[in-house]
């Protein structure tokens, strides 16, 4: 169900008068458009502006959850007073929320180790780039030649399977990026969840996102509120879909004329 249904039919009237809601907001791919260089996005001063008025409505809690660092996430949106998740979920900070959890310390030399491996493995494969995010690191692959993708996924599997014994680490496949991160069976939609329960009073959840990673918050979200994915997929387990940045602008438009 697209757009239109999502504002003809009622949807949103779920937002009951005085319904607060917890608004859950990935970022690459959802408010910004996907880079080669992740370094490059910026958040468009009009989207921006969106979530500053949503976030300042005492109806409305936001928290925008990204597999970049805490750090790095918070300096991409750059909005004071809300929530903001990093590392799929691993750490959460700010709007009197504070968490992190504790494999993401344990498992931080054995990421940096296999990320220092992997850095020397891919040396000369061209395209291919490691991104350290503090309790996680990215091999990212989407400016790599196809036909040498399979190379450099054996590669990192390798490396992977160096430190299989441990079971400190796990994989997070993602759009032309493979992650190496700690074996928590933690995620987005764990953060979500914790974050919803230390809210509060009740708040309806709302979430949009795009990627695969995001689909562990539509399962742990979408009977409890409404969950949308960026982009049609007949795999995806989210309530709704938007088709692109353009109208998940025109969605947070929608949801301030509900709760504002
Ligand atoms: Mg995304």
């Amino acid at each position: 169900m697209n757009l239109r249904y999502i504002l003809k039919n009622n949807v949103l009237k779920k937002i009951s008068k005085g319904q607060k809601i917890a608004l859950f907001l990935d970022f690459d791919g959802t408010l910004v458009p996907i880079r080669k260089d992740p370094s490059q996005c910026v958040l468009a001063e009009e989207m921006k502006e969106q979530l500053k008025l949503l976030a300042g409505s005492d109806r409305c809690y936001l928290t925008i959850l990204s597999g970049r660092s805490l750090q790095d996430i918070k300096g991409m949106v750059s909005i004071r007073n809300i929530c903001y998740s990093g590392n799929h979920g691993l750490i959460i900070s700010g709007n009197d929320m504070t968490y992190i959890h504790p494999k993401a310390l344990s498992a931080k030399p054995f990421i940096d180790r296999a990320a220092r491996m992997l850095n020397v493995e891919i040396t000369g494969m061209e395209g291919a780039w490691i991104e350290r995010k503090k309790f996680t690191a990215s091999l990212h692959f989407r400016s790599v030649h196809k036909n040498d993708v399979p190379l450099v996924k054996r590669t990192f599997y390798k490396v992977v399977s160096d430190f299989s014994g441990d079971r400190t680490l796990a994989v997070i496949k993602g759009k032309k990026v493979l992650e190496l991160a700690p074996d928590a069976s933690w995620n987005k939609g764990s953060a979500a969840l914790w974050i919803l329960n230390n809210l509060r009073g009740k708040y309806l959840p709302v979430y949009v996102g795009d990627d695969w990673t995001d689909e562990n918050a539509f399962r742990a979200l979408n009977k409890k509120g409404i969950t949308i994915r960026v982009g049609k997929s007949a795999k995806t387990a989210a309530n709704y879909y938007l088709k692109n940045q353009g109208e998940v602008s025109a969605f947070l438009k929608r949801l301030e004329e509900f709760i504002i």
